[in-house]
């Protein structure tokens, strides 16, 4: 399959240069091969080359082509649970290690930017996560007591602290997690990438792995033009999963998520939206989620139709009209992109860790919480296969699980959210 050019996005239209990463042409033998080059791949390689391993990745497109390079830009911490769920279902010791991961995840992703000079409007402007009925703002003080009992600096908001934290009257209620915030996510995959190089990394792009097998001790992976045998790989193809692992496309429901933005905002308006800069997720059935760019630019996110979007954004005018309604003020601004991406949605809303041997590792599903979670676990994931089974991972290692009656996921899909809709409507 020849490889496919990244979506017409804000971020392909405003990116810095890629990297050089040439495909694979010749075979070649490393300790460690990754297959996908998103946040998780990118991460793994860079920690990995870090330690002095010999380590190369391989994309189907470019480095940032996945969920990577087109998401919200949110930098957010947490998981879908509640510390106290995630205590109850995975006890004290790997609860408390899960908790300290995903939400520590943002602060390791701004310090790894940090370290290593990436420029990508990171900022770490806090998230709010938003209620949008009465049932929603008490599961959001629910998050905000737990959280507060962890020692998390997060702080609840009332309506009208959120109103002057938003510019708009429509939510009773929010958490703000100060250790949030946003980044140009195309710019940040492209930035990992190089930094995954300098350190002896090696990437190649329009390689995509079509078959992996075991053979004489070895991994051997191929490409439609070489092969690359390894001691060790890691699979991080997320939503992007095809047939090169069995069942595994089948243990994940590849959910598209759709967003539009605006031309710079001028400054008086802007400086009614979101006045402190925190990214927002909304939190209800269905998730709509935004933000104003370092240019303000407004992004907002949700769901949208389970395909290619392919320049067609009528699907998303009621993302336009949504963002209206919450600022009256926009309209008549210019929507000048609109693009969407599968995310990897797996049925316990939890990511997943596969080892089906001492040697394979397969990561996925970040249910739309992939920016922070994928930069932390992919160095996690990199202690692991440095330093074999004693590195631990602060998620529980799992077997595959195919779905049953898989091939009609955009059915359940467009169910999900018609009927998602209409309780978000009712409050219930
Ligand atoms: C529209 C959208 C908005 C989102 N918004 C946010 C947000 O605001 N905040 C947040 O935290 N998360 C968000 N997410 C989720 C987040 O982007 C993902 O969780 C994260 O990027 C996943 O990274 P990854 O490395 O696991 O996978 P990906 O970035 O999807 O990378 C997988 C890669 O594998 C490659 N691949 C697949 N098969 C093969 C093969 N056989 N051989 C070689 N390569 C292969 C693909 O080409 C792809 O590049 C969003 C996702 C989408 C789609």
């Amino acid at each position: 399959m020849p490889a496919v050019p990244l979506p017409t996005s804000l971020y392909a239209a405003t990116a810095h240069p890629a990297p050089l990463t040439p495909s694979l042409d010749a075979d070649r033998t490393v300790s460690v091969a990754i297959v996908g080059a998103g946040f998780a791949g990118l991460s793994a390689a860079l920690h990995l080359a870090e330690t002095g391993i010999d380590v190369c990745v391989l994309e189907a497109n470019e480095p940032g082509w996945g969920a990577s390079g087109r998401n919200g830009g949110q930098v957010n911490p947490g998981l879908k649970f509640n510390p106290d769920e995630l205590l109850g279902r995975f006890g004290a010791g790997l609860g408390e290690r899960m908790i300290g991961m995903a939400w520590g995840a943002p602060d390791f992703t701004f310090d790894l930017i940090r370290r290593l000079g990436i420029d990508c409007d990171a900022r770490q402007n806090g998230t709010l996560r938003a209620a949008t009925n009465t049932l929603t703002a008490k599961a959001v003080e629910t998050a905000a007591a737990q959280c507060a009992a962890h020692g998390f600096p997060v702080r609840l908001l009332d309506a009208k602290e959120t109103a002057s934290a938003t510019g708009t009257g429509r939510y009773p209620a929010a958490l703000l997690d100060p250790r949030g915030g946003d980044l140009h996510p195309l710019n940040y995959a492209r930035g990992l990438a190089a930094a995954a190089q300098n350190a002896g990394a090696s990437i190649h792009r329009d390689s995509r792995v079509i078959f992996v097998r075991r053979q004489s001790g070895k991994w051997v992976l191929r490409t439609d033009k070489a092969t690359v045998s390894a001691d060790k790989i890691l699979v991080v193809t997320n939503a992007y999963a095809d047939n090169l692992w069995f069942d595994l496309r089948k243990s994940l429901i590849p959910v598209y998520s759709s967003i539009v933005a605006t031309e710079p905002l001028a400054a008086d308006l802007a400086a009614r939206i979101l006045p402190h800069r925190p990214v927002l997720y909304e939190s209800g059935h269905i998730t709509v989620y935004y933000r104003l760019d370092k240019q303000n630019r407004l992004l907002m996110g949700g769901r949208g139709p389970q395909r290619v979007l392919a320049g067609h954004s009528a699907p998303l005018d009621y993302l336009k009209r949504y963002a209206e309604s919450l600022w009256p003020g926009l309209r008549g601004i210019r929507w000048t992109h609109a693009w969407n991406g599968q995310l990897a949605v797996t049925p316990d809303h939890l990511p997943h860790l596969h080892e089906p041997s001492e040697d394979a590792m397969i990561y996925l599903g970040c249910n739309g919480r992939g920016v922070a979670l994928a930069t932390a676990i992919g160095k996690q994931l990199a202690g692991r296969l440095a330093g074999g089974q004693s590195a631990g991972i602060c998620l529980p290692v799992t077997g595959i699980k195919p779905m049953r009656f898989h091939a009609l996921w955009p059915v359940g899909v467009h169910a999900a959210m018609i009927w998602g809709r209409m309780k978000d409507r009712l409050g219930i």
